[in-house]
């Protein structure tokens, strides 16, 4: 057994063939032998993902927050808007996406094959805690052999080629340093890696005492030649490391140059800020009030890994909030907490979610607040990663694009500044500060599979799938119990009601080959929460069963009733 799957119940290898075999996720360009970090939807992924779309766009845009008062008691207010992946080069000058989305890298000279140096050769402990020597942490993504770089440095040590493998390894030796008091730390070793290390006393209360940290590149490059390459297992085999961006870089133009490279975009957000003034000047629209798009991202990840979590091609969904700076950290815990009730009510609860709230040193100079909703997916655990970042971005981002295009991006707030003689106000003029929920689509989708995962050996075929009804890619499925005696009629025509009902919410199927057993069990692969079976009671007093997915019983009911049950259980 994988130890992930000893962690988690869940084997990522099961969850990912039957994403195959049922054709939620396939790999891009499979006949060709796949071209790695891209990934496409298959018929029943293509569905589940646009139900969480839809999900996203129909709570933060259409009746945003499901219709509950923000901090200031009134509605929320969000309008849509969509942009382009191309925007003009300044755009990633000015939010700082030329010069700083970096990751050092070094290539294998022999092999070619490349890779992040930071995973390579490993992360520090800074212990901040006041007595006792510093303590020195080497987390190693993939050589087995350290002892090239381990004199003289770590006192804890870890060889281990996942963050929660390295985690599991630390734990007992930090529990060992710190005697007497629980040690608890929470992992991420992506682009800024780095790692929280907790206490906490007896009442569960929990002190946060050291961080891990990225190598500097000039250490790294100190190091690279005493460690072997992992691809030809040699040493002195790796180049030097460098900053490589990744932003992926195209040529606008057919006659184009290198003057005429533009990037696509590696996040949706910056469309947003270089349209605020159109949005306020174009529709009616005031302070407070949310900007909300989805669409695709690239990011030319060095090490894209864990099926579809780290892609170089995904989906985001971002709000851009907007409000007064006096405000803004009310919104900012308004938005964190929405967030994570909204995953929790798509059927992520439970402990594999959490919400961390990023510690006073890890948040950017002009940000007062981030946390991130976290999901435990099986390569993750025990650690967790990241699904979603909530971010207080302060005037950051209009304020870099008013100083890079010269455009003005102040608001002219009306409902401010002091009472005139004529009881109207004399406005204020700012730049708005902004709360940012991004969301990624695809690890949302792959965090639903997870969660959704589960086994019954009991069962004809023990796989099913446990999607919350709201995104479950096909709502019912229709059953003649067998093809005749006018039973396909029956279906068939149970089948076009329901599908004419309910096409918005996803699928209704009909199905009447093979066994009502293996049927079932199709479905129950597929994730779909109601099977109904016409069978022969139903030609005598108009009746059909309905089975329930998640506990396999059954009940019968008026086939006059189908409908609304469906409503009940799916809305719509
Ligand atoms: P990470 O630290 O995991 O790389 P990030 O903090 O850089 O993520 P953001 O820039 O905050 O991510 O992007 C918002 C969301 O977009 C993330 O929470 C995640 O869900 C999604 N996302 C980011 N990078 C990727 C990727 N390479 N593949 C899939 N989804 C991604």
């Amino acid at each position: 057994m994988a130890s992930e799957e000893a962690k988690t119940g869940k084997s990522m290898d099961a969850i990912m063939a039957l994403c195959k075999r049922r054709g939620f996720i396939y790999q891009a360009s499979e006949i060709y032998g796949g071209i790695n970090g891209f990934w496409d939807y298959g018929p029943l992924g293509a569905q589940l993902k646009k139900n969480l779309r839809d999900a996203w766009w129909e709570d933060m845009i259409m009746r945003p927050c499901w219709g509950k008062n923000g901090p200031n008691g009134r509605p929320v207010r969000c309008v849509p808007l969509e942009t382009r992946i191309i925007q003009h080069p300044k755009v990633w000058a000015a939010s700082g996406h030329i010069s700083g989305f970096n990751d050092p890298m070094v290539d294998d000279k022999e092999t070619k094959q490349r890779f992040r140096a930071d995973h390579l050769c490993g992360l520090y402990l800074r212990e901040v805690a006041s007595d006792g020597p510093p303590i020195g942490i080497q987390y190693q993504g993939f050589i087995n052999d350290i002892r090239e770089f381990r004199a003289g440095d770590p006192e804890l040590t870890a060889v281990a080629s996942t963050e929660g493998e390295a985690l599991e390894l630390l734990m007992p030796q930090l529990k060992k340093r710190f005697k007497g008091v629980d040690v608890s730390a929470h992992v991420e070793v992506e682009h800024d890696v780095q790692a929280d290390i907790y206490i906490h006393d007896a009442n569960q209360q929990r002190a946060w005492i050291a961080k891990l940290k990225m190598i500097p590149l000039a250490l790294l490059k100190e190091r690279i030649a005493y460690i072997k390459s992992p691809f030809s297992g040699k040493m002195g085999h790796l180049t030097d490391p460098r900053q490589f961006n990744l932003m992926f870089k195209t040529i606008v133009g057919a006659t184009g140059t290198e003057d005429d490279t533009a990037y696509l975009r590696p996040e949706t957000a910056q469309g947003v800020f270089v349209q605020f003034k159109n949005v306020v000047d174009t529709t009616r629209v005031k302070i407070p009030f949310g900007i909300g798009n989805t669409g695709t991202s690239f990011r030319n990840e060095v090490t894209p890994r864990n099926f579809t979590f780290r892609s170089r091609e995904f989906e985001q969904a971002e709000l851009e909030f907007f409000c007064h700076p006096d405000e803004s950290f009310e919104w900012y815990k308004f938005w964190r907490d929405f967030r994570m009730d909204w995953w929790k009510s798509i059927g992520l609860a439970g402990d594999n979610l959490i919400l961390r709230e990023h510690e006073k040193d890890e948040l950017s100079h002009y940000s007062v607040g981030t946390s991130d909703v976290e999901y435990r997916f099986p390569f993750t655990a025990p650690g967790f990663g990241e699904l979603e970042g909530i971010a207080h971005r302060g005037c950051f981002d209009l304020t870099q694009h008013q100083q890079h295009s010269g455009a003005k991006m102040e608001y002219n707030d009306t409902e401010r500044g002091e009472i005139l003689p004529n009881g109207g106000r004399r406005g204020e003029r700012y730049i708005p500060h902004c709360i940012e929920p991004a969301a990624g689509l695809d690890r949302g989708v792959l965090a639903l599979i997870c969660e959704a995962y589960s086994r019954d050996e009991s069962r004809p075929s023990p796989e099913v799938m446990k999607f919350h009804p709201r995104i479950a890619p096909i709502k019912a499925a229709v059953f003649p119990l067998v093809a005749k005696e006018g039973m396909p009629e029956v279906a068939d025509k149970l089948h076009a009601e329901l599908s004419q009902r309910f096409w918005r919410q996803g699928a209704i199927e009909i199905d009447e080959k093979q066994s009502i057993g293996k049927r079932y069990a199709r479905m129950d692969e597929a994730g779909c929460p109601y099977c109904f079976t016409i069978d022969g009671d139903t030609l005598t007093n108009q009746t059909v069963t309905v089975r329930d997915r998640d506990s396999g019983a059954q009940e019968r009911i008026g086939i006059d009733k189908v409908a609304a049950f469906l409503t009940e259980k799916i809305g719509g």
